[in-house]
């Protein structure tokens, strides 16, 4: 699950960054709006954490023209003005949720999990597929009634894999979902079959079927047949 930060103060954009970090999101921050566009062209997020008042625009702007494309980013707009005109504008642009600064960074993580929820497992919190249990508020995966010890990374894929059942992922889309952008490409295909493959046998050591398929030349599905 990766966020982008959108948000001017350094201070700030770093404190959501590490406690988003310990929620197991990857984490980008940037701090215009015209970073924030070169990021966008590049990539989606799960969820973007969007301040208003930044030094080259309005977040409201970049909120518009992000909607415009028809992006299904999840958003969360953080401002310092609780001004019901900038909450009720950023709503009716399609932003998901809206934070008043100062805010509890506990809360602001509570909304983006919320978002992330709500758009890849209808809101649910607990999932449960066959023989697999997965918490998303706990982070914790389950194979029948034993815990299983993953990873972050592994419970990432885990995760990722299963917002998209039946549906080939590739090494690039993986790549862009949990990875930074600093890992090159070449070198993060190799991490990722590494993380892959541990995965896989840990479900299989739990008595799982082989739920994730390599599809050659691709990337990866993940189903129960
Ligand atoms: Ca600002």
């Amino acid at each position: 699950m990766n966020v982008l930060i959108i948000e001017d103060e350094p201070s700030l954009s770093r404190n959501i960054s590490s406690y988003l970090l310990q929620s197991m999101y990857v984490c980008e921050t940037v701090a215009t709006v015209s970073m924030a566009k070169a990021k966008l062209d590049h990539a989606s997020y799960d969820c973007i954490v969007l301040d208003i008042g930044l030094p080259d625009g309005s977040g409201l702007e970049l909120l518009r023209e992000l909607k415009q494309k028809n992006e299904s980013d999840g958003v969360v707009i953080i401002s310092a003005k609780n001004s019901l005109d900038d909450k009720l504008a950023g709503l009716g642009l399609g932003a998901d949720d809206y934070l008043t600064k100062p805010f509890h960074l506990a809360e602001l993580s509570a909304r983006v999990n919320a978002i992330i929820r709500r758009r890849s497992f209808d809101g649910r919190n607990v999932i449960t597929l066959d023989r697999l249990t997965i918490d998303l508020l706990c982070k914790s995966i389950r194979v029948d009634d034993t815990e299983l010890s993953l990873t972050r990374k592994e419970y990432d894929l885990l995760v990722y894999f299963v917002s998209n059942k039946n549906r080939v992922v590739t090494k690039e889309s993986i790549a862009d979902h949990l990875w930074e952008a600093s890992v090159e490409m070449t070198d993060s295909f190799d991490i990722i079959y590494s993380h892959v493959k541990n995965l896989r046998r840990k479900l299989m050591e739990a008595g799982c079927p082989d739920y994730i398929k390599s599809v050659h030349g691709m990337g990866y599905k993940f189903s129960l047949a």
